[in-house]
């Protein structure tokens, strides 16, 4: 049974949440709009290639909204999401630029802690996904005024007051557009439009991640469950998503990054 028969299921409201996507998107597009020809846009989608950020993607397309889109191509993607990213580069209108990690850093980290560091401790995991994505995120963010995310309150219990439109980072907006939606809006509004997606959906991977730090789920397994799933539930984020100041680029790794 595909993503689509099992999920496709859109809520008593979903044309007003879709309406609220457009045009939060739509506004955004405008106040975040370049300064000066030639220059890029000032907010970009963190798009990770899961379901929400492939409807934010076409989204984007579909309004012809002037908004970036980037990928954090960790080394570690599935190859069914590396297809998946070169299609998006194919079709998509909006420019997407692909982030990769400081090379150099992670021979390093691999030499000295090995290729499953990340399942020895959350300390070297944390340490992982800061070379592998919070680096390359900075550099992604680096110079923009607000960033769009897939983020839905539904996602998980740290989720559930995920706001449209998060101020509480000084340095950058967060914008949350599919916030209110719920799974089953995603997957009707990926049937509605043929929305292409990542096939693992297909095999049980709700939230998708690094092929060594993603597995599928079990019916009634919780929707994350699949996500690190040998911590604890609290310790279960990226970093991508938390409040922090470390989304800051360094001038040394600006330069590491350019080497
Ligand atoms: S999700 Fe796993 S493989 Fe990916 S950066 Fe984090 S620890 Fe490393």
């Amino acid at each position: 049974m595909s993503a689509i028969d099992l999920n496709a299921r859109a809520s008593a409201t979903f044309a007003e949440k879709l309406r609220e996507t457009e045009a939060l998107l739509t506004q955004a597009a405008l106040d975040y709009a370049p300064r000066s020809a030639g220059e890029e846009p000032r907010i970009t989608l963190a798009c990770s290639l899961g379901a929400e950020d492939m409807v934010i993607a076409y989204l984007i397309n579909r309004l012809q909204l002037n908004i970036g889109i980037f990928v954090l191509e960790t080394g570690q993607l599935h190859a069914e999401t590396l297809a998946l990213l070169d299609r998006l580069q194919s079709n998509s209108h909006a420019p997407v630029q692909v982030f990769k990690p400081v090379e150099a850093a992670t021979i390093q980290f691999v030499a000295s802690e090995g290729k499953d560091a990340m399942y020895k401790s959350i300390a070297l995991r944390k340490a992982c996904c800061q070379i592998r994505k919070m680096e390359p995120l900075a550099r992604a963010l680096d110079g923009k005024a607000a960033w769009v995310t897939g983020l839905r309150r539904e996602q998980s219990g740290a989720r559930a007051e995920v706001p449209l439109i998060d101020t509480a980072d000084a340095t950058r907006v967060k914008l949350n557009p599919l916030a209110n939606w719920t799974w089953g809006d995603v997957w009707h509004f990926i049937a509605e439009n043929k929305v292409d997606y990542n096939p693992l959906h297909d095999q049980f991977y709700p939230s998708i991640g690094c092929a060594p730090c993603t597995r599928a789920i079990s019916l009634g397994e919780d929707f994350r469950a699949g996500r690190w799933w040998w911590e604890d539930e609290a310790a279960k984020e990226c970093g991508l998503h938390v409040k922090s100041s470390s989304l800051h680029l360094t001038e040394e790794n600006k330069q590491k990054a350019s080497a």
